[in-house]
């Protein structure tokens, strides 16, 4: 290894546990054996656990051999919870939040109490760890020189529509989150947004089960046909290999476009919009066009 950029093993002030810091430590996605000796020293160390759920965190410093005192900050208490992690952080604590599994702020509880550390000048430092996102990255065989981490697609319908029609012109490896009794409803979406790909679905990483299944889309969604999906998933999906030859709307006539986003939920004129500006044309040109050949199907 050049000496250069080999990791400084001699860092003891770096790793000293400082008042007034909110400490982002990543944990185990399934192999407790993933959690770093800097992870335990800082959960050790530190004043209190802000976690996502405290049940949870609890049983793993058992496992440790400690306790701590624990405060539960999740997507439905964080803005009031973040206030008070900050005041007792402002009052000289130190902190560490962590999630159920992975690296906290990643599609996890922590994006906001970054932010809200960043406007108030709270030291925030990151104890880097496991992320299903880049392990499956890096496991899927596909290019990873750039990628584009989509997280969940969601639930609601038209921003998940709107997500597919993005993804189906993105031409960077995209890597998506999805929950087992969601995912043959997004491998179909998938497949008929964006035609036949190559997918890595990423199953269960780390834990004794772990599989990568290296297919396509039409193969993930004929094998999950016939196997229930069971565990965790992260999907590493090949980017658009035609990006160039234009957009998703190309192929669709101006009434389709239009009925495309009234589908996704906008109401008509916001669809007639919405239609006009993709196609950089006046909203006169296209309410025109919906006219004429609303009068020809009467
Ligand atoms: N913050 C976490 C991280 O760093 O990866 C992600 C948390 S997100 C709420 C949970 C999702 O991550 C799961 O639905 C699944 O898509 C993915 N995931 C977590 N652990 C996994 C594992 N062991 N194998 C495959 N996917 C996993």
């Amino acid at each position: 290894m050049n000496p250069t950029t080999a990791p400084d093993m001699q860092v003891p002030e770096k790793n000293k546990i400082l008042p007034r810091t909110l400490y982002l430590v990543a944990t185990p996605i399934g192999n407790l054996a993933d959690l770093s000796e800097r992870a335990i020293k800082v959960l050790s160390e530190v004043d209190f656990i802000a976690a996502e759920d405290t049940r949870n965190t609890a049983k793993l410093l058992s496992i440790l051999g400690f306790s701590k005192p624990l405060i539960s900050y999740f997507e439905h208490n964080k803005k009031e919870r973040g206030e008070q992690i900050l005041a007792r952080i402002e009052s000289g604590e130190s902190c560490a939040l962590v999630t159920d599994a992975g690296t906290p702020a990643i599609s996890d509880p922590g994006e906001d109490l970054v932010r809200l550390c960043a406007e108030r000048k709270i030291t925030v430092t990151s104890i880097p760890g496991c992320c299903a996102a880049i392990t499956a990255l890096t496991l899927s065989g596909l290019a990873s020189g750039k990628f584009v981490f989509e997280g969940f697609l969601g639930t609601n319908n038209s921003e998940r529509k709107k997500r597919l029609d993005l993804l189906a012109r993105e031409e960077r490896t995209t890597i998506l989150y999805e929950a087992p009794h969601r995912l043959c409803t997004t491998l179909e979406e998938l497949l008929k947004a964006l035609g036949n790909r190559r997918i890595t679905l990423c199953r269960e990483l780390t834990k004794l089960n772990e599989e990568v299944m290296r297919t396509d889309l039409e193969g993930a969604v004929a094998y999950y046909k016939e196997h229930a999906p069971r565990g965790e998933y992260v999907l590493v999906l090949d980017g658009t290999k035609d990006a160039d030859s234009g957009t998703y709307w190309d192929q669709l006539s101006v009434m389709e476009h239009i009925e495309h986003h009234m589908e996704a939920g906008l109401e008509r004129m916001d669809a007639i919009k919405a239609t006009a500006k993709e196609r950089g044309v006046s909203k006169s040109v296209i309410y025109a066009e919906f006219v004429k050949n609303s009068k020809k199907d009467e």
